[in-house]
């Protein structure tokens, strides 16, 4: 079986990682700053996490989140787990305007946008995921 969660290697850009959680920047860029927190161990649910990995994870996707909203100068962070293409449990995160509509914000989740990458971007999140 080959996962490319497991092996994080061109899954994006790893700006983050600890026992329980990676955080790469998707290459998408369906906006800027659109990343996943990945779990570290191979489960397709987060019930299937222990309590502690769960709180590690969760920890993790806070801290990611905060990082993002603030770099990216974004009001929202729309979440979102499906897992249909890699069933590796991982959330996405959007750091979306609050002025976008559901329709706008369908078009990000589905990469029908996209921005140019900002290696800045990439660089001030990962400073600050390990400060
Ligand atoms: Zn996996």
């Amino acid at each position: 079986m080959t996962c490319s969660l497991c092996d994080l290697a061109g899954a994006g850009e790893t700006v983050f990682t600890n026992e329980f959680a990676s955080v790469l920047i998707h290459p998408d860029w369906a906006v800027p700053g659109h990343a996943m927190v990945v779990a570290s161990r191979h489960v397709e649910n987060a019930s299937d996490l222990t309590t502690a990995e769960w709180l590690g994870f969760a920890e993790t996707a806070r801290k990611a989140e905060r990082v993002l909203l603030d770099e990216t100068r974004a009001d929202r962070a729309i979440l979102l787990k499906l897992g249909i293409q890699t069933p590796h449990l991982h959330l996405h995160i959007y750091p979306v305007s609050a002025s976008l509509d559901r329709a706008a914000v369908m078009a990000v989740i589905e990469a029908r946008a996209s921005v140019a990458r900002d290696a800045s971007l990439v660089e001030h999140v990962r400073a600050r995921m390990n400060a």
